[in-house]
């Protein structure tokens, strides 16, 4: 197996006013190429610092961070931007596909910032597929403020793995939208994550997204427990 993400002893501290806020105090996992997993806890817990860890957007304060075997925070900041370009797809709450943009010029941009000399027909082919693929083929050159809640998490999902990344992470993907849409975008994030054989990360805390997800692990007071997994329901259930 590949390994695409580890943390060792990884732990988190902000410092304040009124002192260090440790967040996270000494998570390790791994997570293998093609694995899902979905981390939960309260409010607080650290789930949204554990996800922006793993994006090397934060520095662990201790312990050790790899993806795909790389100690990535260790990069200088412009080699840093580029990895992250290349190798990790986000996904948030709030899409944000930038409005001056068309949806296909918007998913292109992680392309642009990869500054990895890809072939641009190559890769504005695969963004129309990919488009065409979650139902945005008829939108391609429309502006995200002219399509829904449901249709904009599509294509930010889209743009997150336009450059095929090794860790697809996503915070509250599906936060905004209504059961129904929200159920949708599960679909298709779970979809293209097996499409793709990236490892995928998403933070949430709707217990429904989570359970169909086969790995979980839970946030407690800046620990991890993980669940207990449970199997994923067979193809067509
Ligand atoms: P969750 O995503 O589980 O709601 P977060 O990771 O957003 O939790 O936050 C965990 C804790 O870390 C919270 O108590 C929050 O206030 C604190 N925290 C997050 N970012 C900072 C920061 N930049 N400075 C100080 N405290 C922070």
């Amino acid at each position: 197996m590949t390994e695409s993400l580890r943390f060792e002893r990884v732990a988190k501290s902000y410092p304040t006013e009124a002192g260090a806020v440790e967040v996270l105090r000494g998570i390790s996992f791994r997570l293998e190429a093609g694995e899902a997993m979905a981390v939960t806890g309260p409010s607080g817990s650290g789930k949204s610092t554990l996800l922006h860890l793993a994006a090397t957007l934060e520095t662990p304060t201790a312990g050790s961070i790899r993806i795909g075997g790389e100690a990535a925070h260790d990069l200088p900041e412009r080699e840093l931007a580029a990895f992250r370009s290349r190798r990790v797809g986000l996904v948030f709450q709030d899409h944000y596909l930038l409005p001056q943009y068309t949806m296909l010029q918007n998913v292109l941009l992680p392309t642009v910032a990869a500054g990895n000399g890809r072939d641009e027909g190559d890769a504005e082919e695969r963004a129309r597929a990919l488009l065409e693929r979650v139902g945005l083929g008829a939108r391609v050159d429309h502006r995200p403020a002219q399509l829904s809640g449901g249709e904009r998490q599509r294509a930010a999902i889209v743009r997150a793995v336009i450059n095929r990344p090794s860790l697809l992470l996503c915070d509250e993907p599906t936060g905004n939208l209504d059961a129904e849409t929200a159920g949708a975008v599960a679909d298709l994030l779970l979809e293209l994550h097996g499409e793709e054989e990236s490892a995928l990360i998403v933070v949430t805390h709707s217990l429904e997204l989570a359970s169909r997800l086969p790995r979980r692990l839970e946030l407690r007071s800046g620990l991890l427990d993980e669940a207990t997994p449970v199997p994923l329901p067979a193809a067509g259930d």
